[in-house]
């Protein structure tokens, strides 16, 4: 993959990096494997529920007194994670505002905001165990740049193309955003009779994020030059992170009715349905058997 093709300069990053950050916010990294595994599955983007209820102690710490740079610097920074953060966020809201505007919407493009340890964000607290998100209140996608090094460590293997489909996967939370999806969403899982019920919506949500990573890898796949190693490395994060996956290491088995996010293959197989097709109109996740998917 050669992101350095993809455009950059599109704005709305906000660089809180070095920025006073949440006390203690800072401490599992590179710590308990298992803690960091399971906060990347709860976290690894929206879970509308938990967030929003602010679930997640991750979430929920009091901010920080003193946060010099908490409303961030933008176009600011020059080195090798800004400027891979820029292209790869200038490139999904490129891609998404030409989808939108020939269906005849209008998109207003996702930020993202760049930081370490711990931020204060429309969401709550976003600290370094919380993975990277996406925010619907105030449209913002949160990560802390030593997550990628971490990926690394606990994913076993991370390389651009992997970074770049954990980034498309969270603008792709943007577009459910800003499509009225995540709101629906919301409303049927609090109407649902059972956990089970409303774990299968926020599958569904997740999966959909997964094959709008796809279409954007699609849309980019001569700019960017990926190839056949790129795709499988995103391929196997995918899988990496799938919830029978996470499960299995976690707790030695494997509960399909807690699944909040996929199994290892449904993740895969999503993902690569929108990097094949490039369409995301074959990303109906929501009208499709559950048993299915
Ligand atoms: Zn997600």
């Amino acid at each position: 993959m050669d992101w350095k093709n993809l455009p950059g300069g599109g704005g709305g990053i906000e660089d809180r990096r070095g920025g006073g950050g949440v006390p203690g916010g800072g401490i599992a990294v590179g710590g308990v494997g298992g803690l960091i595994i399971a906060l990347i599955a709860m976290f690894f983007g929206i879970d509308p529920g938990a967030i929003l209820g602010g679930g997640d102690g991750a979430q929920t710490q009091p901010p920080s007194q003193s946060q010099p740079q908490a409303q961030g610097q933008e176009g600011a920074a020059t080195d090798e994670d800004y400027q891979f953060m820029d292209r790869l966020l200038t490139s999904t809201n490129q891609v998404w505002g030409n989808v939108f505007q020939q269906a005849g919407r209008t998109y207003t493009p996702a930020r993202l905001v760049l930081y370490t340890r711990g931020t204060q964000g429309g969401c709550g607290v976003a600290s370094s165990a919380s993975g990277p998100f996406y925010c619907p209140l105030d449209n913002k996608v949160y990560i802390d740049t030593n997550f990628f090094a971490m990926m690394d460590r606990q994913l076993g293997g991370g390389g651009d193309f992997a970074y770049s489909y954990v980034i498309a996967h969270e603008v792709g939370h943007h577009v459910q955003n800003e499509l009225g999806i995540a709101d629906q969403v919301e409303r049927k899982q609090r109407s649902a009779r059972t956990e089970a019920e409303a774990n299968s919506y926020s599958v569904r949500l997740e999966l959909q994020a997964d094959c709008f990573a796809g279409v954007w890898g699609n849309r980019v796949e001569e700019q960017a030059s990926i190839t056949q190693a790129d795709i499988q490395e995103a391929v196997s994060t995918a899988q990496a992170i799938g919830d029978d996956n996470l499960q299995r290491q976690q707790a030695g088995r494997v509960v399909p009715d807690s699944f909040t996010h996929g199994s290892s293959q449904q993740r895969a197989k999503w993902f690569t349905t929108g990097f094949k097709t490039g369409d995301p109109n074959k990303c109906d996740t929501f009208n499709q058997n559950y048993n299915q998917l």
